[in-house]
């Protein structure tokens, strides 16, 4: 049986319900969804009282912590009061099954290093946010998904794109990654590099950008959004060295909301919300739509 149901037996397309945009509030933080929601907002969802989901769903708004500076995927543009990209539109999605409309959502910034954080104290209620399904991650947090997989990859100047073209020449290279990633992980352990670690991704592409550093290494789909933001000067060279599985992440041992979540993320697959989202943001930066993930079983309570 399904742990949720809703009322929603019309599956209304809610286009232009989030005409009325908020403020930002100048500290990493907004609220709106943009022009109009083009997906579902259940009307009046039915959870069973006492979760996480029947109190969002009656509270009317919900925060997810978000990336800010990643183009294609989670991104504030300049002057705007709602990120745009890929986990943004999931966000938007997951919010919609909970009878909350984009205009409801508060976006709150996060990083790399502060996710954990931010779930383990409350400070978000979901992590939409290029966020790897890690083993010591689910130590202290929950993950569903994925509902996208990528691998990590390596930017650098167009000149260097012969000397370093992939991870076997990072040996002693000066190579940027952002604080609590897998990426400056996998580069220092695995490749002998020499990590600048930094807190945010935008932060190491200055880097690279100004000659402080010879490489940035993260996920492919972050890379190609800077590449395509400085395309004369910066490239994604070599394959993909890592796996990574991108999660939502959630209050560890919520095992009601793993099941929502999952079942949303499944749902998406088939309904073509998912395949919306991928193309109106990563789409339009030029990487091609893969076959939707096969989502992980929720952990036994
Ligand atoms: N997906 C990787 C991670 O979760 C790298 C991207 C990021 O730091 O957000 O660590």
């Amino acid at each position: 049986m399904r742990p949720f149901r809703t009322k929603a037996l019309v599956g209304a397309l809610t286009l232009g319900l989030a005409l009325a945009a908020c403020g930002d509030d100048g500290n990493g933080t907004g609220t709106g969804g943009g022009a109009e929601s083009e997906y579902e907002v259940v009307d009046n969802p039915e959870f069973e009282s006492g979760t996480t989901m029947a109190d969002l769903a009656e509270q009317g708004n919900i925060t997810i912590g978000v990336k800010f500076d990643q183009p294609g995927i989670g991104q504030m543009p300049p002057g705007e009061d709602a990120p745009v990209g890929f986990d943004i539109e999931m966000a938007k999605i997951v919010a919609g099954q909970l009878g909350i409309s984009p205009d409801n959502i508060e976006w709150k910034e996060t990083v790399s290093d502060n996710r954990e954080p931010f779930l383990q104290n409350d400070v978000v209620d979901l992590v939409i946010a290029s966020y790897s399904i890690t083993e010591d991650r689910q130590k202290v947090v929950g993950q569903a998904g994925p509902y996208y997989v990528t691998g990590q990859q390596l930017l650098v100047r167009e000149e260097d794109k012969d000397t370093i073209a992939g991870p076997d020449d990072l040996e002693g290279v000066k190579v940027c990654s952002v604080t609590g990633s897998t990426s400056i992980q996998t580069v220092t352990e695995e490749y002998g590099a020499d990590p600048t670690p930094f807190d945010t991704y935008s932060a190491c592409v200055r880097q690279l950008q100004n000659d402080t550093v010879d490489a940035v290494t993260t996920d492919g789909a972050i890379l190609l959004g800077y590449a395509a933001q400085d395309p004369d000067n910066l490239e994604v060279v070599g394959p993909e060295f890592s796996e990574e599985r991108y999660g939502i992440g959630y209050s560890k041992g919520d095992a009601e909301m793993c099941q929502f979540l999952t079942d949303t993320i499944n749902n998406s697959f088939e309904n073509g919300s998912w395949n919306t989202a991928f193309e109106s943001t990563l789409g339009q930066a030029g990487v091609e739509t893969p076959e939707p993930p096969e989502t992980d079983p929720c952990p036994s309570a």
